[in-house]
C-alpha cells in the first residue's frame, strides 16, 4: 500500500487556498474516498508522487498522453520553441497554418479550423456557431455525455458532474437549461421525438461518438448514421465532440472509425499533447461565419500560441508517421482478454466496454449502452477495486464513469502487471 504522508499534508494545505484542494473536481477522489495523490513527475507510462511512490498511469492526464508523458520528440520540440521562438505573440504565426493544414488532412470533414485553449472552449464555440448559423436556439445532447463545463452542457452531464451527483449544476439559468434537450444515447427514437416536438428550433445535435464520460459506451453505427440522416433532413448541425476520442480511437477519430461525417468537430486533449489546446472545425460554409469573416464572435488571448501548438503539432505528426493504432488496439485487447479470463476464474461476469485504447470495466452484468444502464454499476465495488489497483501501483481514474486509457508506451510487462493486479483487485471488490 503506498504511503501518502506528503500527499495528505499537501491536501490540507491546498484546501486552505483552493476549493476542495483541487483545480478540477474528479481529482479530489470524492466518489472513491481516500487521499488524492499529489504527483511530482511523469515519465512515459509512469508517474511518481511526492512520497516517492510510482504508478503505471491509465489516466494519461485524462486522455492527452496517448504517447506517454515526456515523449522525447515532444520535449525536444517544446525546448526549441521555448528557447528559440517564444511562448506567445498574440499575432498570427506560421505554426497555426501548419497545424490547421495537418488537421484538414487527418480529419477530412474539417475544411477550416480554429484553435482554442480547451475542450470546453471548443464545444461552447461550436454550439454558438451552430446557433448563429441556423438562427435557432435549442440543442440536443445525450444523457451522461460531457462536453465541458459550458452552461448549456451541464444538464444531465457526465464525468465529474455525474460522479459528484451534480449532473444539473446550480448557477445555470432556467433559460439556458430550457434550450438544452437531452436524448438517450444509442436511441434514435428519443432524438426523433425531440426534433419533432421542437420542429424548426433545433440548431445542433452534439454527441460524443464514443461516449467516454459515463464510463466508455460505444455508439451503435446505425444510430450515428440515423443522426446524420436526421440532421441532413432537418437542417440541424451535427457536432461530433471528439475531445476525448479524436486521434485516440483512430488517427481521424471516431468519424474515421465509424465512417460517418459530422458538420462540425470539436477537439481537445491529444491535440495539445499535454498542453492546453482545443479546436473546432468543419465545413467551410459554416466556419466562414466566424468573426472576422462573419459576425459570430469567438476569440482568445492565447489561442494558437506557439508553445501549446508545438506539443500538439509534434504529437499529431508522431501519430501520423508512426501509426501506433494497431499496437494500441492489440495492447488494449490484451488487457480486456486478461480481465475477462480473471473474471471467468473468479466466477464473475462484469461488463467490459472498449473502443480501441479507451476501455471501461463496469461493476454490473447489465450490458451498458446508455446512461441508465451505466448507472446500474455498483459504485461501492468500483471504489474497492480502484483502491486495490492503486495499492498495487496501478493508477486508474478515480471514478466508475471515466475511461481507462492504454498508451502506446506501455510494454507487455506493464500489461501483464495490470492483469495480475486486476485479479487481486476483483477479489477485493467482492469482499
Ligand atoms: N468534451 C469531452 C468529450 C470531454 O471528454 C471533455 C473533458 N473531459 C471536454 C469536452 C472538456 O474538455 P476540457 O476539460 O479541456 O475543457
Amino acid at each position: 500500500m503506498p504511503q501518502l504522508t506528503k500527499s495528505a499534508e499537501l491536501l490540507e494545505k491546498a484546501k486552505k487556498f483552493i476549493p476542495g484542494g483541487v483545480n478540477s473536481p474528479v481529482r479530489a477522489f470524492k466518489s472513491v474516498g481516500g487521499t488524492p495523490i499529489f504527483m511530482a513527475k511523469g515519465q512515459g507510462a509512469y508517474m511518481t508522487d511526492v512520497d516517492g511512490n510510482t504508478y503505471l498511469d491509465y489516466v494519461g492526464s485524462w486522455g492527452p498522453f496517448i504517447l506517454g508523458s515526456m515523449h522525447p520528440r515532444i520535449t525536444a520540440a517544446l525546448e526549441h520553441t521555448l528557447t528559440k521562438i517564444g511562448t506567445s505573440f498574440g499575432t498570427p504565426i506560421e505554426m497555426e497554418i501548419e497545424i490547421a493544414e495537418l488537421l484538414t488532412q487527418i480529419v477530412p470533414s474539417i475544411e477550416m479550423v480554429r484553435m482554442v485553449n480547451s475542450g470546453t472552449e471548443a464545444t461552447m464555440s461550436a454550439v454558438r456557431l451552430a446557433r448563429g448559423y441556423t438562427g435557432r436556439d435549442k440543442i440536443i445532447k445525450f444523457e451522461g455525455c460531457y462536453h465541458g463545463h459550458g452552461d448549456s452542457f451541464l444538464i444531465k452531464a457526465g464525468s465529474g458532474a455525474l460522479t459528484l451527483g451534480a449532473p444539473d449544476s446550480p448557477g445555470v439559468t432556467k433559460g439556458t437549461a430550457n434550450d438544452t434537450l437531452n436524448a438517450k444515447y444509442n436511441n434514435l427514437e428519443s432524438v426523433e421525438l425531440l426534433v419533432k416536438e421542437n420542429k424548426g428550433n433545433v440548431a445542433a445535435i452534439i454527441i460524443e461518438p464514443v461516449a467516454g464520460n459515463t464510463g466508455v459506451i460505444p455508439a451503435d453505427k446505425a444510430f450515428l448514421q440515423g443522426l446524420r440522416d436526421l440532421c441532413t433532413r432537418e437542417g440541424i448541425i451535427l457536432i461530433f465532440d471528439e475531445v476525448m476520442c479524436g486521434f485516440r480511437v483512430a488517427l481521424g477519430g471516431a468519424q474515421e472509425r465509424y465512417g460517418i461525417t459530422p458538420d462540425l468537430t470539436t477537439m481537445g486533449k491529444i491535440i495539445g499533447g499535454g498542453l492546453p489546446v482545443g479546436a473546432f472545425g468543419g465545413k467551410r460554409e459554416i466556419m466562414e461565419h466566424i468573426a472576422p469573416l462573419g459576425d459570430i464572435y469567438q476569440a482568445g488571448t492565447l489561442s494558437g500560441n506557439p508553445l501549446a501548438l508545438t506539443a500538439g503539432l509534434e504529437t499529431l505528426k508522431i501519430l501520423r508517421d508512426e501509426n501506433p493504432y494497431p499496437e494500441l488496439e492489440r495492447k488494449a485487447a490484451c488487457l480486456e482478454e486478461g480481465f475477462r479470463s480473471n473474471m471467468e476464474k473468479l466466477g464473475l461476469n462484469y461488463v467490459q466496454n472498449r473502443v480501441g485504447s479507451m476501455g471501461c470495466l463496469f461493476f454490473t452484468e447489465t450490458p451498458v449502452t446508455d446512461y441508465d444502464t451505466a448507472v446500474t454499476s455498483n459504485l461501492e465495488k468500483f471504489g474497492k477495486y480502484f483502491h486495490a489497483m492503486l495499492d498495487q501501483g496501478i493508477y486508474l481514474a478515480p471514478s466508475q464513469f471515466e475511461a481507462m486509457f492504454t498508451s502506446a508506451v506501455m510494454t507487455d510487462e506493464d500489461l501483464e502487471k495490470t492483469v495480475k493486479a486486476n485479479f487481486v483487485a476483483l477479489q477485493a471488490a467482492e469482499k
